[in-house]
Parts: C-alpha cells; sequence; structure tokens
C-alpha cells in the first residue's frame, strides 16, 4: 500500500479503526490510541477497493468552495499553469495578459468574473480553432465548424453535422489535455461510439490518451472558475 494515501491518522479513545474520505478526496483513518501502523496500514489496504471508490466519486462532485475575488495576488488557472493577478489603475481595457501575468482594470471589478470568463471564451475559441485545424489534417478529417459552450462536465461533443463543440473551461488545462479532447471529437466524426475501432483511432493520434482520461476526472474540479 502506497503510506502517501492516507492524510492524517487521528488517534483517540475510540475502540475501532474507521475510514473517511473527506470532499476533496482526502483519507482519514480514525484509530484508537494504542493501534499499531502496521495494523492501520492492513486495515486499510483491505479497505481499498472501498476507499479508491469513494474518493472517485468525492473528485466528481467536489467543487472548490473558494469564492473568487478577483484581488491582488489570486491565481488564475490557464492552460495548465496558474497566473498572479494584478489590479491596475490605469489600463483601457479589463484584462490585458501579459507576460503570464494577469491585469485587471480597477474599474472593470463590479463585472470580473463576466469579464473573465469572456477572455477564457475568446481564447478557448482562438487556441482550440488551431489545434482542431491541425489534427484534423493529420487525421484527414473534416469538420464544419468550432462552437465554444459553457458545459461544466462536458469537455467537448461532436453533432452528426460535424459541428465540434468544445468547452471554454477545457482551456484551463494543460495543452495535452485539450488536444486529447479534441482528438476524441474529432475521431467521433467517424465513430460515433466508445467502441474498440473508436479508441483505435484515437490512440493512433494520440498514444497516452488514457493518461489524458485520467486526468481529466482527476482534475476536473480545478477547471473550474
Ligand atoms: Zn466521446
Amino acid at each position: 500500500m502506497d503510506k502517501g494515501l492516507i492524510k492524517q491518522i487521528i488517534r483517540s479513545k475510540r475502540r475501532t479503526l474507521a475510514l473517511q474520505v473527506t470532499p476533496d478526496a482526502s483519507l482519514i483513518v480514525r484509530a484508537p490510541e494504542k493501534v499499531s501502523e502496521e495494523t492501520i496500514f492492513t486495515f486499510v489496504q483491505k479497505k481499498i477497493k472501498w476507499i479508491l471508490h469513494h474518493q472517485k466519486l468525492a473528485r466528481e462532485s467536489f467543487r472548490p468552495s473558494v469564492k473568487r475575488e478577483f484581488v491582488d495576488g489570486e491565481r488564475f488557472l490557464y492552460l495548465g499553469e496558474w497566473h498572479t493577478l494584478f489590479v491596475i489603475q490605469d489600463v483601457t481595457r479589463p484584462i490585458v495578459f501579459n507576460e503570464k501575468k494577469f491585469l485587471f482594470s480597477e474599474s472593470f471589478l463590479s463585472d470580473a468574473k463576466q469579464l473573465f470568463e469572456q477572455w477564457y471564451r475568446k481564447q478557448a475559441y482562438e487556441v482550440i480553432k488551431d489545434r482542431v485545424r491541425l489534427y484534423a489534417e493529420t487525421a484527414g478529417l473534416s469538420f464544419k465548424r468550432i462552437s465554444i459552450t459553457g458545459a461544466w462536465k462536458r469537455w467537448g461533443s461532436c453533432e452528426p453535422k460535424g459541428t465540434l463543440n468544445f468547452s471554454w473551461r477545457l482551456i484551463m488545462a494543460p495543452m495535452k489535455i485539450v488536444d486529447y479532447v479534441i482528438v476524441h471529437e474529432l475521431v467521433h466524426l467517424e465513430e460515433r461510439n466508445h467502441s474498440r475501432n473508436f479508441r483505435e483511432k484515437v490512440r493512433l493520434l494520440f498514444p497516452n490518451y488514457q493518461q489524458a482520461e485520467m486526468w481529466l476526472k482527476d482534475n476536473r474540479w480545478l477547471l473550474n472558475f
């Protein structure tokens, strides 16, 4: 068992061992004072299936409770990296992304959330459009158009008539994850279901696709705003 799995062991006068998976998917063990670490690890090992299942559920439903405040020093995710926000006074544009920093004009603060979303949407469209073209050309596939959605759990979708939809939230993920979702949806132009053929075609264009799928499952809560 990987001991790093346990975030905290809380000892008390209780008589039995108990496990708790917290909303952020951490594992906490409650234990009697005199039980050895070895006994605890064996217990955790025996319950590993239950733990992994509940961690998966927690990760799928967890949304950070941190509210965006749009203050100096707050960090925002873009293409897999965190960038610091600076509230400044003298710009005419509300948001300027400059050398890995977000400069936000103080006079637009009351609409900050909306303006940030607009900024992300625009970036998503520009970045995704180019990558879709690139992969479509490589794979010899043709699509009709690209549209950016506000979906939270559905990173992308492919309409039968050839429109590819992508959530703007995806642009917070690293480029390779964005690429994977693009490849996934492009392959849907030919293969509607997640069949064996589908997976083989995805693999040809994106060999590490399973890793990317896992990343999206584990980090979904991060791509929130
Ligand atoms: Zn799919």
